[in-house]
């Protein structure tokens, strides 16, 4: 083990959690401030008090014993300070000059028979009352707040430290510039167990593995410091100090792999589980724990996604790709925060050239004011549950410009706006749109939701409902990328939907490729044949124009009449 002395003496988990969670101490220059202040009070309120002396003030004469009740306030401030700031120590050091006082109090008052100490004597013991409610009040708040603050920094289900003390660690080590590794932890097949044994039986697998690790993290038996926290479901993560290269940070994560490996029985059953691990280090893998947190998942993603060979892997900036990943979800969170997603709207037009519409897509812009393409980050915000929140606000601008252009009194037209399908299917969807509707004011039924076709294809009865009820709505439903989706016929059939939307691949390639002409052809006969309108999308050329105009496609979108602009210049477009 090496010497506590470079590393701080804290090692123990408990005993650098109260470190993390504990009120900051005032310094003890204020206390012997304080103390100064107070005894030139006393000083003050006895010879003031004592004194005959007439002093002027503004030019009237005034007595200088009436200073007396000013400095002993001021020493009774100075009293409750030290209780209020120093706790304890402020407490007997009150009470200790408080009680010290009496003595000469006393000696005044019964052998000098002096009653200008009465008062005195009087503040001191009602001082001294005054001091003990405030300190055991006060302790009583203190307690209540050290439990807030445990909870804040522990893991409610296995009493690990949770991610927040995680990161309070780590700026903390950061701030001092004290070298440490971070492990992104992930248990192998951890949902098969909870799928088959239940959540119980997968809360005391947690639990388990959490106290294996506490114990041979407080035993010091791997020699370095290690910090083991659980961040949430089967996701854990070290912080480890003390090491001196990357071998033995990886004889760490040995041992604890090896505690993890032994037997562990639940339910009567023998469970052997392991578990893959990414590693990222400071200074020189990221400065800020928020990036060592990416390094270090990204290096674990790496390995999960590698499987077998190994389960331990050291972040490299090759991996940067998903550091990408993680900075785009951060702009995504942080664009939705201060309202800077963007919507840009895209016309759409009948084969005559006549406006009938946009479709709003979604805007969002990097760091120096770069657009990022939707292609990147919306199966990012997907992925990262926010897609939800994506697909409202451009959803709200769709809806508030139908208003707008309304109030205009100009073009009958319509808005689409995509929602994904990870957000259709979420219980509170509907409630969600009326909701939307409700605030906007504006008129459903020149409201189109845009849904791609796979959900045709992923989804059953749960999203037919759905589109059923923004049917009720008033609304109006298109399936997005036709074609892409090998949907079945009967099922198109089934759907309630208006409008086909045919997919930019097919029209890329159909002026080249017959059958694929023949393709588009066929869906625009079914699509008529079903009641459906049909638009193709990605129409970027007078031939594409021409050969749907024969083929009998009802509406375009794309580069040859508009691509998608600002909200000020669809505006624009409506007054043409
Ligand atoms: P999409 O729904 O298929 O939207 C059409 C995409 O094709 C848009 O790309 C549009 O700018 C592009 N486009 C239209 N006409 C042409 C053309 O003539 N030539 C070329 N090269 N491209 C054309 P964008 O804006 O990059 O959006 C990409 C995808 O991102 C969208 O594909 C949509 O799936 C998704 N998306 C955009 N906004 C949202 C949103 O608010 N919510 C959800 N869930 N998805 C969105
Ligand atoms: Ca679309
Ligand atoms: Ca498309």
């Amino acid at each position: 083990m090496r010497e506590d002395k470079k590393f701080g003496k804290k090692r123990k988990i408990v005993d650098i959690l109260k470190g993390i969670s504990a009120s900051k101490k005032v310094p003890k220059g204020i206390y012997f401030l304080i103390l100064f202040v107070y005894v030139l009070c006393i000083v003050y309120v006895n010879k003031s008090s004592r004194s005959e002396e007439i002093i002027s003030v503004f030019g009237n004469p005034i007595p200088a014993y009436i200073f007396t009740g000013v400095y002993s306030s001021l020493s009774n401030i100075c009293v409750i300070f030290l209780v209020v700031l120093f706790r304890r120590l402020g407490f007997f050091t009150s009470v200790f000059l408080l009680f010290a006082q009496f003595p000469m109090l006393f000696f005044s008052f019964f052998i000098r028979h002096s009653a200008t100490v009465f008062p005195g004597l009087f503040t001191n013991v009602v001082s001294i009352l005054g001091i003990c409610i405030i300190f055991f009040n006060n302790r009583r708040i203190l307690k209540y707040q050290e439990k807030i603050r445990e909870v804040a920094v522990t893991d409610t289900l296995t009493g690990l430290p949770n991610r927040y003390a995680c990161t309070e660690l780590m700026n903390s080590l950061i701030k001092k510039k004290i070298k440490f590794a971070l492990v992104s932890v992930n248990l192998n097949n951890f949902r098969s167990i909870n799928d088959t044994l239940g959540h119980k039986a997968g809360d005391e697998m947690l639990i388990e593995i959490a106290n294996r690790w506490r114990i041979l993290a407080d035993s010091g038996e791997t020699g370095t410091y290690d910090f083991p926290a659980r961040l949430g479901s089967d996701e854990y993560s070290f912080i480890i100090r003390a090491y001196e290269n990357e071998e033995e940070i990886l004889e760490t994560i040995k041992k604890y792999e090896e505690e993890l490996g032994r037997k562990i029985l639940i339910n009567n059953c023998d469970f052997f589980m392991t578990a893959c691990f990414g590693i990222a280090e400071y200074p020189k893998d990221a400065s800020d724990s928020g990036s060592l947190f990416s390094c270090a998942d990204a290096a674990l993603h790496e390995v999960k996604r590698n499987g077998d060979a190994n389960n331990v892997l050291h972040f490299t900036p090759e991996l940067s790709k998903t550091e990408r990943y993680m900075a785009i979800e951060r702009r995504i969170r942080a664009a939705l925060d201060s309202d800077e997603i963007i919507a840009y709207l895209q016309p759409q037009y009948d084969m005559s050239h006549k406006l009938i519409g946009f479709e709003a897509l979604a805007r969002i812009k990097d760091e120096n004011g770069n657009f990022i393409s939707p292609m990147e980050f919306i199966p990012i915000a997907e992925k990262s549950g926010l897609i939800d929140r994506v697909d409202n606000v451009i959803l709200r601008k769709a809806a508030k410009f139908i208003v707008d252009s309304n109030t205009d009194g100009k073009a009958d037209i319509s808005i689409s706006s995509n929602i994904s399908v990870l957000h259709l299917m979420k219980n509170d969807f509907i409630e969600e749109i009326k909701n939307l509707l409700d605030l906007s004011g504006a008129d459903p039924k020149k409201i189109k939701i845009e849904i791609t076709e796979s959900i045709m294809i992923e989804s059953d009865e749960k999203a037919l409902k759905r589109i059923e009820e923004l049917k009720e709505l008033g609304m109006q439903v298109a399936i997005d990328d036709f074609g892409t989706g090998y949907s079945s016929l009967s099922y198109l059939h089934k759907f309630p939907a208006s409008m086909l939307k045919i997919d930019k691949s097919f029209i890329d390639v159909m002026n080249n490729n017959e059958s694929t002409k023949n393709y588009v052809a066929l869906i625009i006969s079914i699509g008529h044949i079903l009641n459906l309108e049909v638009i193709s999308e990605g129409v970027e050329s007078d031939e594409q124009l021409d050969t749907l105009k024969t083929i009998g496609c009802d509406y375009i979108q794309g580069y040859v009449w508009g691509k998608p602009m600002p909200l000020d210049e669809a505006l624009k477009l409506l007054k043409v």
